[in-house]
Parts: structure tokens; sequence; C-alpha cells
């Protein structure tokens, strides 16, 4: 799966898939992850990205000629890629689609905005505007970092157990995984709880699907 990152700030999120299971990812061609830097699809010599927004409002956008550009370029790379805007405008990012990029493995060309935003106009050759949450922030790197993750570690061969990723939190956009032990069984006066040392499967299950529970929000 290939996925295309446009930036201002690349390094920022580089570091980030040189580590754990983004790195086994990559490492085992099970996906890829790239920079795209917009700076060198700025305008004249100062290679330029931003401009003031028409009818005031303060803070700076991005430009669109160095937007349109880019995704262009990422276009030749990967011609049926999907376009996502990283914006608070989006719809809120979901495990479900996580999953569903995931099993489509379809390549995508992830935009993050800066400063105040960027010039409108590029929502038009967007496929997908998302939201990580409603708060802001200062980038659109940290909701790429998140986009890319929760899709990558979600590829066959990526987690350790396969199984791994069927149980947790989420998977059906609602229900949380049950709380988890490892060694040792009594840590500082805390026990774990006698049905998880039991070895008895029905009742694990039983356990692990009341104490399973619902999203808060
Ligand atoms: N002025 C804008 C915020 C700009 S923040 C507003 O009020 O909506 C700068 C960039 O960070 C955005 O263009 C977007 O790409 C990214 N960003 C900030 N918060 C985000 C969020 N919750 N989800 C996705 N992207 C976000």
């Amino acid at each position: 799966m290939k996925i295309q990152i446009i930036t201002l700030f690349p390094e920022m999120i580089e570091s980030y898939f040189e580590h754990s299971m983004m790195f086994k990812a990559r490492d085992k061609q099970l996906a890829s992850v790239e920079m795209i830097n917009l700076r060198d699809f700025g305008i004249g010599s100062r290679k330029t990205v931003d401009d003031e927004p028409y009818g005031g409002g303060g803070g700076m956008l991005l430009k669109p000629e160095p937007l349109f550009a880019a995704v262009k370029y990422a276009k030749k790379n990967d011609p049926d890629a999907k376009v996502l805007l990283m914006t608070p405008r989006g719809f809120p990012w979901k495990q479900s689609k996580a999953k569903k990029y995931a099993e489509t493995k379809e390549g995508l060309i992830i935009i993050c905005g800066r400063y105040e935003g960027y010039d409108e106009r590029i929502v038009s050759v967007v496929d997908e505007q998302i939201s990580i949450g409603n708060y802001v922030l200062t980038g659109g790197e940290i909701p790429a970092m998140i986009i890319a993750d929760s899709i990558i570690r979600l590829l066959p061969g990526v987690l350790g157990g396969e199984t791994s990723a069927e149980v947790e939190s989420f998977s059906d956009d609602k229900t949380v995984e049950y709380p988890q032990y490892t060694r040792p069984a009594e840590f500082k006066d805390m026990k774990v709880p006698d049905v998880l040392l039991s070895g008895n499967h029905g009742e694990i299950d039983e356990w692990r699907r009341r104490t399973s529970r619902r999203e808060k929000w």
C-alpha cells in the first residue's frame, strides 16, 4: 500500500515511520510512506507557498498553485490514489474507515494544511475531507500520521498475531477492548482477576464480554 504525504515539514513525519511496527511494515514492503515537500512546488525564487486570506482575518493560507502541483505530482506516481485533506471541517476519522482502506489497499495522498489553513479551491481535487477530532492543531502532520498509522497496523502481516487487530477497541466503532494483564499475577497487593488464571476459556470469554465497555462519547 502506497501512502504519499504532502507537507511543508517532512522531517516531522519521517522519523515516526522509522520505528517499531511502522518500520516493520515498510521493511517488509507491506506499506510505503513517502513525503512530498510542498516547498518544492513553491512559487518564484523564494518558493512561496502561502499568502493572506481574501476578506482579511489575519494568518496565512496555503496557496492553490503549489497544492495543485503537488497533488498532480503525487497522482503521476499513483494515478488511482485517493486524496485525503486534513481539516477540522472534515468527517471524523474512525476505525471502520481505517479498516476499509487497509482492506482495499488503495493508494492515498494525504494533504497537510498549515497556518490558518489552505485555499478552499483545493477541495476540487480531494476525495475525502477528514478531521481527527473537535480541536485545532497547528498543522495536518499529526493528523496524517494518525491516519497512516491506524491503516498500516491493520495491513495483514504488520501486527504480531493476525487476530490482535480483530478483538481490539472500536472494531465496530463502539466497543472498547477488555482490560488485560501480564505477569506477575500479584503486584503491589493487586491481583490479576482469578478468572484469567483459571484456564476456563468459556468463563474468560464471558468476563471479557462483560468488561468491554462502550464508547463514552
Ligand atoms: N483556521 C482553521 C485551522 C487551521 S489549523 C480552522 O479554524 O478550522 C492548520 C491545519 O492543521 C489545517 O488546515 C489542517 O490541515 C490541520 N488540522 C488542524 N486541526 C485538525 C483536525 N482536528 N483534524 C484534521 N486536521 C487538522
